[in-house]
């Protein structure tokens, strides 16, 4: 018989999402727009704290083109993002008409080196192509060397986007990741921290950007009787009844980030006499949520016999994020390159890390592990 699968990170449900989904039905708030979508957003905005504004929408991909659009990015302009992260923080740059540049990662956080991106602005600049926006990243849950990022944005004038759709509960000498820059954004998808199914949101700054974003996010409809327009317009907003599983899920945010992290203390125990490791680590007053625990191997090969003999078991592994700068759809796209996220890309490994795995999950993986031959 096949043993139960493992999952990588699947959803994880508290129960009281079903009252605010009922609660939708119940008064016929089945639309974009009701008290569970207010809720939902007034619930991250306390949670995020630093006085930001936040716009629920349909997924972190709307987020983040929404938030380029704030950004003033627009076609033929260039923004510069991060290599090594999920494609999805680079698709909606083309959805400008805009040219991504990617930036390599520094070993400390696997997250965007800001030595690679003073360099890259620099460049740019003298070629007469200086970067509209910057997309960072806070990949696996691991905040980026925002503090760094941020004073090099200031000092070129540039907007910074966090892209914390991993990164929801973790922070910086106590703030927050998703409330440093001009603009945030967070993912609920399916396999995110927490999750309404599918759904996103946007962090701005000021009521007014959340105002912008919500009007393009509703199809950029003028005040009138009628349907009038006089801008183009998108279908981004998220269901009130997706935002009761929202509202659900944001009760329990800090107890899933505890187990999050707790999955990440196993694997550290599991890997201490391997050729294994944990990575990355903490920098001083980092916090990570440790969405993924990820972990290096000490070649291609061995990465790829790990991986396997998990499959085998019916468990869910993962090599991690492949390179924007690798990708055959960006192959033409400019790239400040230093082979960090490359090597990572060969050696890294995504393990199961969901905050719902049991005791009997974690010792089916221990075995394979331990079993396995890792050199
Ligand atoms: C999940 C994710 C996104 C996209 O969020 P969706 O809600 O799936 O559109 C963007 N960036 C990163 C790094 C992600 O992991």
């Amino acid at each position: 018989m096949k043993k139960e699968k493992i999952w990588l990170s699947s959803p994880h449900m508290n129960g009281n999402e079903q009252k605010y989904v009922q609660e939708a039905f119940e008064t016929n708030w089945v639309a974009p727009l009701g008290p569970n979508v207010n809720g939902f957003e007034k619930d991250i905005q306390d949670y995020l704290g630093q006085d930001v504004h936040v716009a629920a929408l349909s997924s972190g991909t709307a987020a983040l083109h929404l938030a380029l659009k704030l950004a003033g990015v627009s076609q033929g302009d260039f923004v510069l993002c991060q290599s090594m992260t999920f494609a999805a923080s680079a698709n909606p740059i083309t959805y400008q008409g805009a040219t991504p540049v990617f930036i390599d990662s520094e070993p400390d956080t696997w997250n965007m080196s800001p030595e690679l991106l003073e360099e890259a602005i620099i460049d740019l600049s003298k070629k007469g192509k200086k970067p509209k926006a910057i997309i960072v990243v806070h990949l696996y849950g691991m905040p980026a060397k925002i503090n760094e990022i941020m004073a090099i944005a200031q000092k070129y004038d540039i907007p910074v986007i966090e892209d914390a759709a991993e990164s929801l509960g973790s922070h910086v000498n106590g703030q927050m990741t998703g409330t440093f820059g001009d603009y945030g954004i967070l993912s609920f998808n399916g396999n995110k921290i927490i999750t309404t199914s599918g759904g996103g949101a946007l962090i701005t700054k000021t009521e007014e950007d959340k105002q912008k974003a919500i009007f393009w996010a509703t199809q950029a409809r003028d005040q009138a009787p009628h349907y009038q327009h006089s801008e183009i317009g998108y279908n981004y907003r998220m269901s009130n009844i997706v935002a009761g599983i929202g509202r659900g899920q944001m009760e329990v945010i800090q107890e899933r980030v505890k187990a999050r992290r707790k999955n990440f203390e196993f694997y550290k125990e599991v890997v201490k006499n391997t050729p294994l490791k944990v990575a990355p680590q903490e920098p001083e007053g980092f916090f990570s949520n440790r969405w993924l625990t990820t972990i290096l191997t000490p070649s291609f090969e061995t990465r790829e016999k790990l991986r396997l003999a998990l499959a085998a078991e019916n468990i869910e592994s993962r090599p991690l994020w492949k390179p924007m700068h690798l990708q055959p759809v960006f192959k033409a796209a400019p790239a400040y390159i230093n082979g960090i996220s490359e090597e990572l890309f060969e050696k890294g490994l995504c393990l199961p890390s969901g905050s719902n795995l049991t005791d009997e999950d974690r010792f089916r993986i221990k075995k394979v592990i331990f079993k396995h031959p890792l050199t």
